[in-house]
């Protein structure tokens, strides 16, 4: 482990969390145990408003301020499995919302650099993530469709908003054998969930199905 998550204590929510992680293996067939186990550490009720937060472990998306979301367990776990991470890698994500993604790749990488277009969103999650203990990462607000120049090459991404095409410059700042994880769709509220493997050449790409994210916003993403 790479960040520092709560305490492994029990809280009012280890129930509904361990139900949670259940469902994902169980329904969901996620396998990756690495993931697993930093979905059931993590307590991501302490990432949702505080009225809603008894609805922190179901199987939903969920609002969080300036009307953004903080993605369904599920699709936060299957986009982190197609990742493969073993713990070696410096990974860019991008649409960092709550935090609480990024806290799971604190977890299961070496260094995270997040990105977050709204400012309001951006400097609450730094808050909350050095508050629970995380240093292994960096965070600013910006259009992260440009990627992070100054820390590439990257060994993996996690783009967490849907763009109508993969962004170029994301492309070029990942390493040969990089793997990103983007939504792509020409409609704005509807993708399909594609993972890039840099090439030397160029770059392949795999398609996981459908999936509905709210919109990548940025010079190589939707314009607002
Ligand atoms: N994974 C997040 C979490 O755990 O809370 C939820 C991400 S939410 C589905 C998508 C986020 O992408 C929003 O917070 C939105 O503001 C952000 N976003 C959209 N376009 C962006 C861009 N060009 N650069 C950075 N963030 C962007």
């Amino acid at each position: 482990m790479q960040g520092a998550a709560q305490p492994n204590l029990t809280d009012r929510y280890t129930l509904p969390r361990r139900n949670m992680v259940e469902r994902l293996r169980e329904h969901y067939k996620i396998r990756d145990e690495r993931v697993l186990e930093a979905m059931m550490r993590i307590h991501r009720h302490l990432f949702v408003p505080e009225a809603i937060e008894s609805q922190a472990y179901k199987d939903n998306a969920l609002p969080i301020a300036f009307d953004q979301t903080i993605s369904q367990p599920f699709i936060v776990a299957r986009m982190t499995e197609l990742l493969e991470l073993d713990g070696t890698e410096k990974v860019l994500e991008i649409g960092a919302g709550s935090g609480y993604q990024t806290a799971i790749l604190c977890e299961l990488a070496r260094k995270v650099f997040a990105i977050e277009r709204i400012d309001g969103l951006a400097r609450e999650a730094e808050q909350r993530l050095r508050y629970l203990g995380y240093r292994n990462f960096s965070l600013k607000s910006g259009d992260g469709t440009n990627g992070w120049d100054a820390y590439q090459p990257y060994d993996a991404m996690l783009v967490a908003a849907g763009g109508p095409e993969i962004p170029v410059p994301l492309v070029r700042q990942l390493k040969p054998g990089g793997r990103m994880i983007i939504p792509v769709g020409t409609d704005q509220r509807s993708q399909e969930l594609i993972r890039v493997t840099r090439t030397e050449k160029g770059y392949t790409q795999e398609n996981f199905g459908p999936c509905s994210f709210v919109p990548l916003i940025g010079e190589h993403g939707w314009i607002k």
